[in-house]
């Protein structure tokens, strides 16, 4: 994907600009890479024949040069830093002069031999190798357009990739989208004459009206989903008062049967003791009677 930063075409790896130009092992961009060195060797070359009185660059010279340029067994750039003389370091140049002015040109690290910073190092060198002053201007002057031109070419293997995948990444969008489209379509309880559009209609619509479809009718699924869940809640909350209303009428007749049981339980296990009617009695102008009588 475009978003993220690790190239598509290599796995785990950072797209960094140096990878994207340097590194990348996409098929096409290996090519292109290997045409921007073949042509930059192409200009030392020619410059190592004699042509119209001019001095010719020493083959020696340009041979050494050309490890500059080195890919390695996978067509990538091998990345070395400033400081360090990366692929001539092996070189045996029997001038030693001349290898010293090589390793001064490569001591510009692998970014600026590739970009074509051109240090001063590039003009003691291939004056030193033969050229004139003005020979050796034009021959990093060419040098240096290949490098923009080829570069170029190499970073626009990766955007024309990113392009790719981008149209790649909008289909696939497009296919969700349909599916929404269809899917909410289906949900759409609506009838034609209410303000359903036909399905073929909503299909043919752009992008735009298809997106504005598959939000409102989302929204309106979501309203009703709400609308539905708050109903439940509230025929649960009604459920739970009735029921905590019939508990509460339950636990009051309790209450009561308790009460009606215990006291009449009380009468059940404590009976009125017989011959407690005299007692009883002698409170009353019967029980007064009643002694009368038997006296
Ligand atoms: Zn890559």
């Amino acid at each position: 994907m475009l978003e993220s930063d690790s190239c598509s075409c290599c796995p785990n790896t950072i797209e960094s600009p140096w990878h994207v130009i340097g590194e990348c092992n996409d098929d096409v961009a290996v090519q292109a890479r290997s045409e921007w060195g073949d042509r930059m060797w192409e200009v030392l070359r020619k410059e190592t024949t004699v042509q119209s009185g001019r001095t010719a660059l020493r083959t020696d010279v340009a041979d050494a040069m050309k490890r500059l340029w080195a890919r390695d067994e996978h067509g990538r750039i091998p990345a070395w830093t400033p400081g360090s003389v990366g692929p001539v370091g092996g070189c045996l140049m029997e001038d030693v002069e001349m290898r010293e002015l090589l390793e001064g040109v490569a001591a510009a690290g692998s970014w600026a031999v590739w970009m074509g910073v051109f240090s001063r190092s590039w003009m003691k060198l291939l004056t030193a190798g033969g050229l004139s002053h003005k020979r050796a201007r034009i021959v990093t002057g060419k040098i240096s357009a290949i490098i923009s031109e080829c570069r170029c070419a190499v970073a626009k293997v990766r955007h024309e990739r990113a392009a790719r995948e981008s149209a790649e990444a909008m289909a696939e969008r497009r296919r969700i989208l349909e599916l929404d489209v269809r899917k909410y379509h289906a949900m759409d309880k609506r009838s034609a004459g209410s303000g359903k559009p036909p399905l073929d209609q909503l299909l043919a619509n752009g992008v735009v009206a298809q997106r504005k479809y598959v939000r409102r009718q989302r929204n309106a699924e979501e309203g009703r989903t709400k609308e539905m869940e708050r109903k439940g809640r509230v025929v649960s909350l009604r459920a739970a008062s009735a029921a905590g209303r019939a508990r509460a009428a339950a636990i009051c007749y309790s209450d009561w049967a308790n009460l009606f049981l215990a006291e009449n339980n009380s009468w059940r296990t404590n009976p009125r003791p017989a011959g407690n009617e005299e007692e009883e009695a002698e409170a009353t102008g019967e029980a007064q009677w009643t002694g009368i009588r038997r006296g």
